[in-house]
């Protein structure tokens, strides 16, 4: 490997619990770090998204992943988040290195500043030599303010960090057409377009949160960010140089090769929004066939309250979304301009404005691979 390489790893749960006493497996853990601190020694960046805290606090609180319910999980997360990187460190020592630990909520990927800050921390942690074990913040985080899974929670991260691959571990050797376990199914080498894949891996792991299903939402989330990814089995030596330098099987997501800006990404890949706007089916078009702003007569309906920054959804009138952009005002102001479309905005806002309700520079046209799992199911009138 010539090239440097940012590597944002996901471990998932089962790699990391022993299933039955649920305790760290600190064989796997050995042989993983053993590889991280290589590719570490060749000039690499790494970035590990782990998961585990959840199976390995359960025990702690008397729980098992059968019984165990939300609230169970967020304190069983907090009981074994020590114990995880406890493990980390331990081992990360054998091998001659340092680690720390990032845990994150959805809001420091969707609030821009918290973005920018997170960012900076994780870079000036690779600067110091210091390798970022991330995590979802489990034990505070509810329903609505979270990610969900380490999947995407890696493919958020390999999007904030510019990294240029990003490998998930897991239990199976990547992605096949069908249920593995049929003995037809057929093992994908390589991906351009996740979309015809995605109902054929519907299912969950026990151990953890994610499933082929969310393996491929993360993957399509790194390419349009320009991030390889890689879909392999965890239980074996050197299980990510061997990715990475082709000597073993797994399945390689390839990136866009037009991948977008990280404005623009970080405004595309959003897993909440604020609100929508449906535009008629003549202004999205003219959207896609070059960037102009969405005007305030271009809206024939609204959703959603939301405040100036938020990022809406811009649908045309058949309900396909087409678009997302920033708002340049708050849902009120919105209402009020559209409810009353001969009056001066001036007159209506007491300020002065171009009119312009999402700017050409801060909208981002949904090209059909981009995949639209957090698109809201219905949209109201205004
Ligand atoms: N954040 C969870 C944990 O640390 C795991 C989520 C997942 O596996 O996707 O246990």
């Amino acid at each position: 490997m010539t090239q440097k390489r940012n590597i944002v790893v996901k471990i998932g749960s089962a790699l990391l619990a022993n299933q039955e006493m649920l305790t760290p497996r600190y064989g796997f853990l050995q042989r993983l770090l053993e590889d991280v601190a290589n590719l570490r020694a060749q000039g690499n960046d790494v970035i590990l998204c782990s998961s585990g805290s959840v199976a390995l606090g359960l025990r702690i609180i008397g729980e098992t992943p059968e019984s165990a319910g939300i609230s169970d999980k967020q304190a069983a997360a907090a009981c074994g988040m020590p114990l995880l990187l406890n493990a980390y460190k331990q081992v990360g020592h054998e091998f001659g290195f340092e680690i720390a630990q990032v845990l994150l909520t959805l809001g420091d990927f969707e609030d821009h500043r918290r973005f920018l800050n997170t960012r900076n921390t994780v870079h000036r942690l690779l600067e110091a030599n210091v390798m970022p074990i991330v995590n979802e913040n489990d034990t505070i985080t509810t329903e609505e303010i979270r990610v969900g899974d380490n999947d995407r929670l890696a493919a958020k991260v390999a999007q904030m960090v510019g990294a240029t691959d990003l490998i998930i571990l897991t239990g199976v050797d990547g992605l096949y057409d069908r249920n593995p376990d049929d003995p037809e199914a057929k093992f994908i080498p390589e991906v351009t377009e996740v979309a015809p894949f995605m109902a054929a891996t519907k299912g969950k792991s026990t151990l953890g949160t994610g499933g082929m299903e969310t393996k491929l939402q993360a993957a399509n989330m790194a390419q349009e960010a320009g991030v390889t990814t890689w879909i392999a089995q965890g239980e074996v030596d050197r299980p990510l140089s061997t990715v990475l330098d082709g000597s073993r099987r797994a399945t390689k997501v390839l990136p866009h090769p037009n991948p977008l800006s990280g404005w623009d990404s970080w405004i595309a890949n959003r897993l909440q929004m604020a609100g929508s706007l449906v535009v008629a089916e003549a202004v999205a078009d003219a959207l896609a066939e070059g960037k102009r702003p969405i005007r305030r007569g271009d809206i024939i309906s609204m959703d959603g309250d939301f405040t100036r920054g938020d990022v809406l959804h811009i649908y045309d009138s058949k309900g396909i979304e087409r678009a997302r952009g920033l708002s340049d005002f708050t849902s009120e102001e919105l209402r009020v301009l559209t409810h009353n479309p001969d009056t001066e905005a001036e007159q209506l806002l007491g300020y002065k404005t171009r009119g312009e309700i999402v700017r050409s520079n801060n909208l981002v046209l949904l090209e059909t691979r981009h995949l639209l799992w957090d698109a809201p199911e219905t949209i109201n009138e205004l």
